[in-house]
């Protein structure tokens, strides 16, 4: 193999992301923030958003390398997420990459879930990546090209005891993967998820030190994850490196059998 060969065989096999625009909803901490460093640090333009305007662009300062900024958005508001999502892919002139990562947990047993528990589960969970990955879809489809990353979870592939509500918004995110992928493959854009384990962020810190202990005995790394290790498995699967993978939910889980 010539070198001019290798190089170009290597570049397009590289998760190199130069010259491309992301937008990872829910960036300002946890995996969202973790997932922009590590997209920022492959080469991307960087918007994060956070419900706070203040803590968007604290959190978008605080990231060292490349370019980065922060947004206020909610995401359940659907306009709202419309408007922001064409305002970044106008002010860059594309949106490559979306990572709908914003996400709320509330733990209760089945007998104390109340409505207003359910309505804010859908309503951010679901009803906020419903419409990301719908405004997403809108701004990258002239492009024919693009690639979407949901945050699914574990639980809702096997449920988990207290959290009916959570496992069921995350079953469901799940499927907005799968499905929307199944509509927009013929766009050029790809929809995946991933699905972690349990993660050391403020999500889980309310968890007992039982529940943790019960946790890592059943992961067979031994060991709860790092946001950033969910953060890799997001940029491959944004990256070229997966541009024949679409419509999977990947495991970022280290062998946790719940
Ligand atoms: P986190 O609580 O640290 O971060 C969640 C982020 O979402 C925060 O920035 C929060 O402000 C934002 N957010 C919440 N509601 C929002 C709304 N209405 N509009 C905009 N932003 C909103 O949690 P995390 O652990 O980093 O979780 C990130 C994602 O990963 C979530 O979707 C979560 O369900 C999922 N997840 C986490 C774990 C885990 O163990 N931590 C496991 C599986 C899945």
């Amino acid at each position: 193999m010539t070198d001019d060969a290798r190089t170009s065989a290597e570049s397009a096999t590289s998760g190199d992301l130069s010259g491309k625009v992301a937008l990872v909803t829910g960036g300002t901490r946890g995996i969202g923030l973790a997932t922009v460093r590590a997209l920022a640090e492959a080469g991307a333009t960087v918007v994060l958003t956070g419900r706070d305007e203040a803590k968007a662009k604290e959190a978008a300062a605080s990231v060292q390398t490349g370019s980065v900024s922060g947004q206020a958005l909610d995401v359940t508001d659907a306009k709202a997420v419309s408007t922001l999502v064409r305002g970044v892919a106008k002010e860059h002139g594309q949106l490559d990459i979306v990572v709908a990562n914003a996400g709320i947990l509330e733990d209760a047993l089945l007998g104390m879930i109340r409505e207003d528990l359910v309505e804010r589960m859908m309503a951010t969970n679901v009803g906020g990546t419903i419409h990301t990955v719908q405004a997403a879809a809108r701004a990258m489809m002239r492009k024919k090209t693009g690639a979407i990353v949901v945050l699914a979870s574990i639980v809702g592939e096997h449920g988990s005891a207290g959290q009916t509500a959570y496992a069921a918004s995350k079953a469901a995110v799940g499927n907005v993967a799968r499905s929307a992928s199944k509509e927009l493959g013929r766009y050029g854009i790809r929809v995946n998820g991933v699905a972690p384990g349990v993660i050391e962020t403020a999500m889980t810190e309310h968890l007992g030190e039982e529940i943790i202990a019960d946790r890592i005995e059943d992961t067979s790394l031994r060991r709860l994850g790092k946001p950033e290790e969910v953060a890799k498995a997001i940029r491959f699967l944004v990256s070229d490196e997966a541009s024949f993978v679409t419509g999977q939910i990947l495991g970022v889980d280290g062998g946790l059998v719940l």
